[in-house]
């Protein structure tokens, strides 16, 4: 049996992975840096990356039950992120790699979200809904690379929401208090749907001001909830139609949201498409995903040498080839 160790240090969170080569995962061992304040600074979470570290690996092999002679493929997230935090896990992997002699490689953190999904729900080929706090895109496979096919204009849905609810005193995050208090009556908000490509900061806007004006919180996260998830399931339906693909995969912590997932649902079973959504486990950030997409490309011949291992702070999901598939 052969095993993959994937390291994930994009941002927030330091993770290390451990998957087979055939897909069955074995460990999931994370650490997120957080404050009290919220916000973070690039040079802070390194750090924090840099210190908790070797904690983070001990945990994951300890759970896996693996040592060293055992891992056949090192994979670490090269890109995108926060460079500062980026280098300490490029730095960790390849010097882990030269000193126990393991292959390496690095991956796009955004395409081990989409394909972590694939291996956990069983999906094929599917359109993808990624919504996290700063992310809504509607992201398939065609032509050899994982396209954009429509995504936010402004702020992500899931940071709108922690917007609102901060600003009405719910605190954060702002996803689950808003779910919870979605129990109200409709109110319009703006629905704003361009093409493929959503908005929401106009909602978030009028959603505040009819809040200040005296309605019924419970009206306002409800309004919230049923304007921005039906233009959510407008898009991907529109993604499914001219495609033609037959699978929806939800992921982002968005994902956690039980009447998205519903109304994704009935879009889907609508039009004859199955709808997964990837559990909150494996739908944040986490090195389970690295490891497995490294799995991928190692499998399709892919290697970097531990001395030229390079991080790339920029590169979006449609800059990569996907040579794996
Ligand atoms: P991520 O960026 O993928 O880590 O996801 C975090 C985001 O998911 C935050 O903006 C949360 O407010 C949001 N979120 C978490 N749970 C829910 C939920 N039940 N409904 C809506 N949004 C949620
Ligand atoms: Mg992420």
């Amino acid at each position: 049996m052969k095993f993959c160790l994937g390291i994930e240090s994009t941002a927030h969170t330091f993770g290390v992975g451990i998957v087979t080569f055939d897909g069955k995962i074995l460990a999931n061992a994370k650490r997120q840096f957080t404050t009290s304040e919220g916000g973070m600074i690039p040079s802070d979470v390194a750090r924090h990356h840099e210190e908790i570290k070797e904690v983070v690996l001990k945990e994951a092999l300890e759970k896996a039950n693996v040592s060293w002679k055992d891992i056949s493929l090192i994979s670490y997230s090269a890109a995108p992120g926060l460079a500062p935090c980026l280098i300490v896990g490029k730095n960790f992997a390849a010097a882990l790699a030269k000193e126990h002699d393991i292959a390496l490689v690095g991956v796009n953190h955004s395409i081990c979200h989409l394909t972590i999904g694939d291996l956990i729900c069983g999906a094929k080929d599917p359109m993808y809904l990624y919504v996290s706090g700063p992310n809504t895109q509607v992201i398939g496979l065609s032509g050899g690379r994982y396209r954009v096919f429509g995504e936010t204009l402004d702020v992500g849905l899931g940071n709108m929401l922690d917007k609102f609810a901060r600003e009405i005193g719910l605190g954060f995050p702002g996803g689950p208090k808003v779910e919870k208090l979605a129990v109200g009556k409709y109110v319009e908000l703006p629905y704003s749907v361009k093409g493929m490509d959503v908005s929401f900061a106009g909602m978030l806007t009028k959603a505040l001001r009819l809040f200040r004006s005296g309605t019924p919180k419970e009206d306002v996260c409800f309004s919230l909830q049923e304007t921005a998830f039906a233009m959510l399931a407008e898009v991907a339906e529109r993604a499914l139609a001219h495609t033609g693909k037959s699978e929806l995969l939800l992921i982002g912590g968005v994902a956690a949201n039980k009447r998205l997932c519903k109304m994704l649902d009935v879009m889907c079973k609508g039009r004859g498409a199955k709808f997964h959504a990837v559990p909150l486990e494996y739908s944040g950030d986490q090195g389970v995903m690295i490891a497995w997409q490294g799995v991928l490309q190692f499998k399709a011949g892919e290697t970097v040498n531990p001395d030229g291992a390079q991080i790339r702070p920029y590169e979006r999901v449609d800059d990569v080839p996907v040579f794996w598939k």
